[in-house]
């Protein structure tokens, strides 16, 4: 795979199942966060339990930031205050200009910076392109759970090996 598309750590995990102890092992310090299929449904603006248990987890341990492509404003500031964490919206990923900025923001060397989502042609992307470190999550349904098959990130890495 080319290694823009190289995802440092695929873990076919929803984000609540990230084990913070494997973070801090891999060296990382900072957190931005994608929002969409990945801390929620896009569809909703409810926060599963499990991911409300992981923010607070985290929030202990890393420097968290989100950062969204949605264009709504009122929809990413909810839940980042619900969270009560500093967002970007409307963020272009895999455009790098948002993403760099909240990378400056957090003040963590790149090395220690890692991106968790749930694309690869949109966070994970953006994350190479900002040489920070690449995690993708499984999307989550409605009900918080996974989702057991992703026809958009199936499709993402049949691209990505045409195109390698
Ligand atoms: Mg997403």
């Amino acid at each position: 795979m080319r290694s823009i598309l190289k995802v440092h750590w695929d873990s076919n995990l929803p984000i609540y199942e990230i084990s913070q102890s494997v973070l801090q092992k891999k060296g990382i310090h900072c957190l931005l966060i994608d929002v969409d299929g990945t801390l929620v449904n896009r569809n909703s603006t409810k926060i599963p339990k499990d991911v409300q248990n992981w923010i607070i987890d985290s929030k202990k341990l890393f420097s968290l930031y989100l950062i969204s492509n949605n264009p709504s404003k009122k929809r990413i500031s909810k839940i980042a205050n619900e969270l009560k964490l500093k967002y970007k919206y409307n963020a272009s990923k895999p455009r790098k200009k948002v993403t760099l900025s909240a990378i400056n923001e957090v003040g963590c060397e790149s090395k220690n910076i890692a991106i968790i989502g749930d694309r690869i042609f949109t966070d994970i992307i953006v994350g190479n392109r900002c040489n920070i470190k690449t995690i993708l999550v499984k999307r989550l349904k409605r009900n918080g759970l996974p989702i057991k098959f992703n026809l958009t990130l199936t499709i993402e890495k049949l691209i990505s090996l045409f195109i390698k």
